[in-house]
């Protein structure tokens, strides 16, 4: 049968991924691609694979595109409204969440509610919405497959044992481009040597969240919403090649693990073609050529990211969305030079401490928090 895919955020690092897996499958069919403003690798996307709608967040470079693309059939829109639309439009069975940031909440839920197979690279969704998302899914019978490889591996290493009960949750980190460094030599580190990631290429925000290791404390949040475990069930094991993806231990002591090159198109592949699994011609391991496999305890010291995930989870409510978004803000600080690097944890933290709290936020009080935490960390220093 046809998949008929749209993209959400196709002209980022995963979204140009998703269509290199959609180009090596003739069942696959994109039926809505978006960008925030990159109309010029837009524009390339929809001449080869000629969806029916394209959104652009931004209204001049939406007016600019249409006009570019004159003589294609695919209709422009712009704005989270296109989104929405786009991600709920009828013609689509399957949305690939691969948007940065918290504004793939609603396009999410418009998906939810259409009954769509949910692919989900944005993990600021679960990390704010978690607690509406996941009964979403489950009322509306919806498929929710994880994209990011962490979860992804979680999920294939449960295959075959849903019957039985997770005793923990072995969530691996490289530790990103500065492991080992003391919280000394992290004092003045450059943008240029933040983004330089050891095993991934991604998208500049995940990349800073993997230095700062926030992003490790936002996949610590998404594992528990989406294999329904608690904190205490999630241990996160440092572990530089990448070359274990994560693992499972069942109450027999039992540890069940999936192992792969670094590669995101493995699990965007087998979230789109699950349950089957289909031939890759990515890079394989080779046993014989593998030196070693390291695994050790995280850096409490330089892990505050971290650190400050659990003490969100503990607080509950809305502080998860404070976490995220405050790190949306410093992050983008950072990127644009006016925050030093060790300064977007203590942001955070003074964001966990001093914004409005808020028992089971609603979706329109998640997005209030973002636009108060945003207020308050603009006005830090
Ligand atoms: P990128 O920054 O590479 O791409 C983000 C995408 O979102 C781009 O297509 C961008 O368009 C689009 N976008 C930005 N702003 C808007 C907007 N206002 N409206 C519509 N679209 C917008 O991010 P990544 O691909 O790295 O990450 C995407 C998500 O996947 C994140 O949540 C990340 O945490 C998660 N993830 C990523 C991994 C990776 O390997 N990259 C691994 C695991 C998870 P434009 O190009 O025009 O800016
Ligand atoms: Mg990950």
């Amino acid at each position: 049968m046809m998949k008929k895919i749209v993209i959400l955020g196709s002209t980022g690092s995963i979204g140009t991924q998703t269509l290199e897996v959609v180009r090596n499958h003739p069942d696959m069919n994109i039926i809505g691609l978006s960008c925030g403003s990159n109309i010029d690798l837009l524009e390339k996307q929809i001449r080869e694979f000629k969806p029916l709608y394209a959104v652009v967040d931004n209204l001049t470079a939406a007016n600019d595109l249409a006009l570019r693309i004159k003589d294609c059939n695919t209709k422009v829109t712009s704005g989270m409204n296109g989104l929405c639309e786009l991600a709920a439009c009828k013609e689509s069975d399957t949305l690939v969440t691969a948007v940065v940031g918290m504004l793939g909440l609603r396009p999410t839920i418009a998906a939810i509610r259409e009954h769509k197979t949910i692919c989900l690279a944005n993990k600021e969704t679960l990390v704010t919405a978690g607690h509406l998302i996941m009964p979403m899914v489950k009322e509306n019978n919806v498929s929710l497959f994880p994209v990011d490889s962490e979860h992804s591996a979680i999920f294939q290493c449960l295959q075959g044992n849903q019957q039985n009960e997770i005793e923990r949750i072995l969530l691996t980190a490289s530790g990103g481009p500065f492991l080992g460094k003391t919280k000394n030599q992290l004092i003045g580190v450059s943008v240029e040597e933040t983004l330089k990631h050891p095993n991934w290429s991604m998208g500049r925000k995940i990349s800073v969240d993997s230095a700062t290791m926030v992003n490790k404390g936002l996949e610590v949040i998404e594992a528990m919403w989406l294999f329904g475990v608690t904190q205490d069930q999630i241990q996160v094991v440092i572990h530089p090649q990448s070359i274990v993806h994560s693992m499972v231990e069942f109450t027999d002591g039992a540890v069940i693990a999936q192992l792969g090159t670094p590669d995101m198109k493995l699990p965007i592949q087998y979230a789109l073609t699950y349950p089957v699994r289909r031939q890759m011609s990515n890079q394989k391991l080779d046993f014989y050529q593998m030196k070693k496999l390291e695994f050790r305890e995280p850096n409490m010291e330089t892990s505050k990211g971290l650190q400050l995930a659990f003490k969100a989870i503990q607080m509950g409510g809305n502080a998860p969305t404070i976490y995220n978004a405050a790190n949306e803000v410093a992050v983008e600080k950072f990127l644009n030079r006016e925050l030093d690097f060790l300064s977007i944890s203590d942001q955070i933290e003074l964001a966990l401490l001093n914004c409005k709290k808020r028992k089971e936020p609603s979706v329109d009080e998640i997005l209030d928090t973002q636009l108060e935490v945003i207020e308050y960390m603009n006005r830090l220093r």
